[in-house]
């Protein structure tokens, strides 16, 4: 089975997430997609909803697509979880599967920061996609890519709309343009602390669920 694996805080997940798992499913003809929330995740602390609740409102966002299948690999485990340790592990789980690991360009451009990010990059081939925010000619200078940059920005533009790249490991990584939309979690979050409304944003299903919990509005989050 050709499954993608779609890792983040989704703290909360929105719609950015969902069309992007989509996107990549049905470009890269995956069967599966499974959502990884993070349990403590080690680079962002700040404003993080306690995990049971990232972990219930990515099942809510996700219970419509049948291809879309949530894992607690990550939240389950008490102590910091880590990239390179999680795909080793889905690798052990589906042993007959071809993995691929989904991430956007800035989370790519931050990878020197995770752990062990040579062998995370030797495990898996990758996705990556272009968030408004970041777009591909920002990865030109990673040192886990090898891309000429004309090619970067022809995706930008448009001319062309996938690339197959090469990880300096060796393993490939898929360049995806996907419908461009400008939405993140932070975002919504300060939409949420201003008692502003995030609707249309995230799954109606998330939103009901932020709202009853009263997520996100605390004083001094
Ligand atoms: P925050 O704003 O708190 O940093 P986020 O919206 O970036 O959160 P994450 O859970 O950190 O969401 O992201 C998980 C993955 O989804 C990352 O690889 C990120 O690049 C990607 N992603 C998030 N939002 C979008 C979007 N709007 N379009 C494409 N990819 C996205």
């Amino acid at each position: 089975m050709r499954i993608g694996v779609f890792g983040g805080t989704f703290n909360p997940v929105h719609y950015g997430h969902l069309r992007a798992a989509e996107e990549v499913r049905e470009s890269l003809g995956l069967e599966r997609i499974l959502f990884v929330p993070a349990g403590v995740p080690p680079l962002k602390s700040s404003e993080l909803e306690a995990v049971k609740h990232r972990y219930s409102m990515t099942e809510l966002a996700i219970a419509s697509n049948r291809f879309f299948e949530i894992s607690d690999i990550e939240c389950k485990k008490s102590e910091r979880s880590y990239s390179v340790d999680t795909v080793q592990e889905l690798k052990a789980l589906y042993p007959d599967s071809e993995l691929f690991f989904i991430l956007g360009t800035d989370a790519f451009m931050d990878l020197p920061n995770w752990r062990q990010p040579e062998k995370l990059t030797a495990l898996v081939d990758f996705v990556i996609i272009a968030r408004p925010s970041c777009v591909f000619a920002d990865i030109a200078n990673s040192p886990y890519l090898e891309v000429k940059k004309d090619v970067l920005l022809k995706l930008d533009q448009g001319i062309i709309d996938s690339y197959n790249a090469t990880l300096k490991s060796g393993r490939t990584a898929v360049l995806l343009r996907i419908t461009p939309m400008a939405v993140s979690a932070t975002h919504i979050r300060a939409l949420l602390q201003k008692n502003k409304s995030v609707k249309y944003l995230l799954p109606e299903s998330v939103e009901s669920y932020i709202i009853s919990h009263g997520l996100y509005t605390k004083t001094g989050q």
